[in-house]
């Protein structure tokens, strides 16, 4: 298993650590794995003028799975748009072709009061997003901001997804809601947007490959209110780039706390780019108080999708689970009663519990 291991900014050093520390005291035990570091988002552009360099895109290309931690901070913000970290981001991601991002919002027992909502509504949460990551407005062309007839400035972004681009997104979706409870729900905006009536079309034509999976569908501002109001209706959801950016966002908050959520995004060969949901958190950053547990649930999804290692997954979810079961919390997840650690000190308690 060759494995790049992308730090990048932030706190991003301090959970990718530890999610390492995870790995090698798994590799301890006979899993083989190499890994190899290398620079990304503004620790790219300081090392080498760019937020991804050729080595470190080289390296991605050349690994089974790469785990990142996140990218950005304050002092990159005045770069040109092309230099800025959360461009390294996009590049890997276009550039190792991951379209499929899986995005879980699961709730862990011992942290329902760190949820907004009711424990009631949020309680056995385990909801599995899949979102479509290369497409859709955010890379559709045309784009840019240009003068129109009226002399006057208008800026334009195009919502374009193929019928091929539909269908290997509708497969993940269908092939991930087999292995769960075969139920999906895809979110659009057909009622008024062309590229999602096409969607709606290829994702229930699909439904004949995978007669088993119950398909449903929601508009996505729909979605955006069942979310809050009802999510355990919800098992794998599927959706384009655009909607899956707000949803997910929206799902990992049901949740309690962004520090938990792990994310995995695939290619076509199940070859995949690992990082937590959170950013890098420059607020928090170097003073080993972050969260890593959804770093090392990365790890952990990293093992079952790219690895095949159900094994080593669960292994990795279990010591998770038994840890908060322990009472033990980082600062974003503290509750009256259980015991504040550190991130490093989070870290070695996971791996006490391999
Ligand atoms: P953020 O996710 O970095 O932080 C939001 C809030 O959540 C902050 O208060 C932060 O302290 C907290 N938080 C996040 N992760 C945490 C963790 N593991 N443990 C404890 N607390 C945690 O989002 P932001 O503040 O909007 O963005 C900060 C920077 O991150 C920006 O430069 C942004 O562009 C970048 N960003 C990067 C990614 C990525 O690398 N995938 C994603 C989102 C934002």
């Amino acid at each position: 298993m060759k494995i790049a291991v992308l730090p990048g900014d932030g706190i991003g050093p301090e959970i990718v650590a530890q999610a390492v520390k995870v790995l090698k005291a798994l590799a301890t035990d006979g899993m083989k794995i190499e890994l190899e570091q290398a620079h990304i988002g503004g620790a790219g552009y300081d090392a080498a003028g760019d937020p991804l360099p050729e080595a470190t895109m080289k390296l991605a290309q050349a690994s089974d799975a790469v785990l990142l931690g996140a990218v950005g901070g304050w002092e990159y913000d005045k770069l040109p748009r092309p230099m800025r970290p959360e461009q390294g981001l996009l590049r890997i991601r276009k550039g190792m072709g991951v379209f499929a991002n899986l995005r879980p919002a699961l709730l862990y027992p011992e942290l329902a009061s760190a949820s907004t909502l009711k424990p009631e509504v949020v309680s056995g949460l385990d909801i599995m997003i899949v979102r479509e990551l290369t497409g859709d407005i955010y890379f559709g062309q045309p784009r840019g901001v240009q003068i129109n007839d009226k002399g006057e400035r208008e800026g334009i972004n195009t919502m374009r997804y193929s019928e091929s681009e539909i269908r290997r997104i509708a497969k993940v979706g269908y092939e991930i809601a087999m292995k769960r409870s075969r139920k999906m729900c895809s979110v659009d905006k057909a009622n008024v947007l062309e590229t999602t009536e096409l969607w709606r079309e290829i994702v229930t034509e699909m439904n004949k490959e995978y007669p088993e999976v119950e398909l449903s569908h929601m508009y996505v501002d729909n979605a955006a209110m069942q979310l809050v109001r009802a999510p355990k209706q919800f098992d794998v959801m599927i959706t384009g780039n655009i909607f899956g950016d707000i949803l997910s966002d929206e799902a990992s908050m049901l949740t309690g706390s962004i520090g938990m959520l792990p994310s995995a995004s695939l290619d076509a060969n199940k070859k995949g780019l690992y990082e937590p949901s959170h950013g890098s958190a420059p607020d928090i950053a170097g003073k080993d108080i972050a969260n890593p547990l959804a770093t090392i649930l990365s790890a952990a999804m990293m093992l079952r999708y790219t690895f095949n290692n159900e094994d080593g997954a669960t292994r990795i979810e279990n010591a998770v689970k038994k840890v908060l079961a322990q009472g033990y919390r980082t600062v974003d997840i503290y509750t009256e009663g259980t015991q504040k650690i550190s991130c490093s000190a989070m870290g070695d308690a996971v791996v006490k519990n391999l």
